[in-house]
């Protein structure tokens, strides 16, 4: 399969829109470009959209949804099967696209594509989750029933961090509903959308029910403000989620923007070090760090701290960092551009001027053969002060932070008081702890002695306070909910003898 390219008066491809179930080029003029993180070279631009082909894809996915949403459940049900065994038969096509974009290693692709083809599977069963209910003889003759009914066109916006996954958190639940999709992809690896766009093609969806709108600010506020659009769930950093937040609510739209993280480790001197420092390194550093449920700080409750930063440290000496198509598989990739290599080499920066210990530093970190790339190094930084912003923000690098605490109630005192509450994670033997915590932290997914506890598809994705702004999570029932409304319709057949004849009052069982 290939991705749509047109020419622009550029040497490199045009990474172009997906509109009426086919490639469409862009004639906005407008282009961002996109990069081989592991080379640092320019690969392609992606279009950016213009006012007028925002309304293109907006009337294409109106008309897209009035023909799908008189699909029967047994037809839209096959397409989505279809859809799935596509996905599954040629997912080795798409993790490399991932990993050409994106930077992660082809099994960490891989990782994300299986993630996002539960939510598909979750969706071809989605006949029993869009069902409603029926109270018969609710009053003497009187049924009360509920049905639930798709909203039409909804807009999706994602990060770049999970191209293919964040998507799949949502497109196969509202298509499955009876929704037509647009969606907004990151304009840092813009292609796997429309790979998935081409499969859908393929599995029979009807044009028009999955559009790819390739853009910036501009295609995001088109999609909020467009009163054809009825909802939008959006995934990335906090600022850009409130903001997705409070404008499409104002106007009127459903939302769920999902925001960015911190999320902390707390490890008790109870806890086999040797576990938690594998766990460590898997959540701190996998994907280099870009992942929202990626574990950035260790609450270290005394006396375990020197014994656990000597276990990791020994670690990330093994780890090999490279491309993420070369072999042998390297652990870890790049970041997604230089500027953002710049930033996190910046958060350490901040650390180190705030009084903290850098004892691994990726900064000024090279890989033989890929100068160029935006490689940063697996850093661990120890005694940070929580005043620090190293601490407060997010960095969304491989960086590790160990902050030593006295006692559980310490280490949950400083995970409630910060802003964000996507994950976090206990590591313990002991189980009244480990309820305890359950219990008392303030944070919408918890692990248990596992470091990134996504739920599964069939439980909701989404976390407390800055990390998720509306009431809805993504995928499992809320996502049901969330792509479809009810009405409640009261039915009685009258006949003259029953019927109660003229009678102004309230209606009452
Ligand atoms: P981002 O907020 O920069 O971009 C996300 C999307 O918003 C992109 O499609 C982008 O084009 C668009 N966008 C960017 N700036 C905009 C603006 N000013 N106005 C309108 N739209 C704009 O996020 P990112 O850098 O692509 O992704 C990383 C962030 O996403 C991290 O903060 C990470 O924690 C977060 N994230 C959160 C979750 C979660 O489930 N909570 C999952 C994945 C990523």
């Amino acid at each position: 399969m290939t991705n749509d390219t047109t020419s622009f008066d550029t040497a490199l491809p045009v990474i172009g829109h997906w509109i009426d179930g086919a490639p469409s080029a862009s004639s906005s003029g407008r282009t961002a470009p996109v990069f081989n993180p592991a080379t640092g070279a320019q690969t392609a631009e992606v279009a950016l959209a213009d006012a007028a082909e925002i309304d293109a894809a907006i009337a294409s996915a109106q008309r897209g949804y009035e023909t799908w949403s008189t699909f029967s459940i047994a037809k839209r049900q096959s397409v989505i099967f279809a859809f799935r065994e596509l996905l599954n038969a040629s997912k080795g096509e798409l993790a490399e696209i991932i990993s050409s974009e994106h930077g992660k290693v082809l099994s960490d692709a891989a990782g994300e594509i299986a993630r996002g083809q539960e939510v598909v599977e979750l969706a071809t069963g989605f006949a029993h989750l869009t069902k409603g209910a029926f109270s018969e003889n609710a009053s003497t003759g009187v049924d009360v029933f509920s049905i639930k009914q798709p909203l039409g066109v909804v807009g999706i916006i994602s990060p770049f961090n999970f191209p293919a996954m964040v998507p799949m958190w949502f497109f196969p639940v509202a298509i499955a509903a009876g929704n037509a999709v647009v969606l907004k992809p990151s304009e840092k690896d813009p292609s796997a959308a429309l790979w998935m766009a081409q499969l859908w093609k393929k599995a029979g969806l009807p044009d028009g029910v999955f559009t790819v709108l390739q853009g910036d600010k501009l295609a995001v506020d088109g999609l909020l403000t467009d009163e054809r659009v009825q909802s939008i769930s959006f995934v990335g950093s906090t600022p850009i989620a409130k903001y997705i937040y409070e404008t499409a609510s104002q106007h009127g739209k459903r939302v769920q923007a999902l925001g960015g993280a911190k999320n902390h480790m707390l490890v008790l001197p109870d806890a086999d070090l040797d576990i938690v420092a594998d766990q460590a390194i898997n959540a701190g550093y996998g994907a280099a760090g870009e992942r929202c449920m990626a574990i950035s700080v260790v609450l270290a409750v005394e006396p375990v701290a020197d014994e656990l930063i000597e276990k990791i440290t020994s670690r990330i000496a093994e780890l090999r960092v490279g491309a993420g198509s070369s072999t042998p598989e390297p652990h870890m990739g790049p970041l997604i551009s230089a500027q953002h290599r710049d930033k996190v080499s910046g958060y350490v920066d901040i650390a180190e001027a705030d009084g903290a210990t850098i004892v691994v530093d990726g900064r000024d970190f090279t890989v033989p053969g890929c100068e160029d790339g935006f490689f940063f190094g697996p850093t661990l930084i120890d005694k940070l002060p929580t005043t620090s912003r190293a601490y407060t923000e997010e960095i969304f690098g491989p960086v590790l932070e160990v902050v030593r605490v006295k006692s559980y109630e310490e280490g949950l005192a400083l995970i409630n008081s910060g802003a964000f509450g996507n994950g976090t994670a206990i590591f313990t033997n002991d189980g009244g702890a480990a309820r305890r915590f359950q219990n008392e932290v303030q944070v919408g997914m918890i692990g248990i002695n596992v470091p990134i506890p996504v739920p599964v598809a069939y439980h909701s994705f989404g976390g407390w306070k800055a990390s998720l702004f509306g009431d809805s999570k993504a995928y499992g029932v809320q996502g049901f909910e969330f792509f479809t409304r009810e009405k409640a319709i009261t039915s009685r057949w009258l006949d003259p003898a029953t019927h109660g004849g003229i009678n102004l009052g309230f209606p009452q069982n």
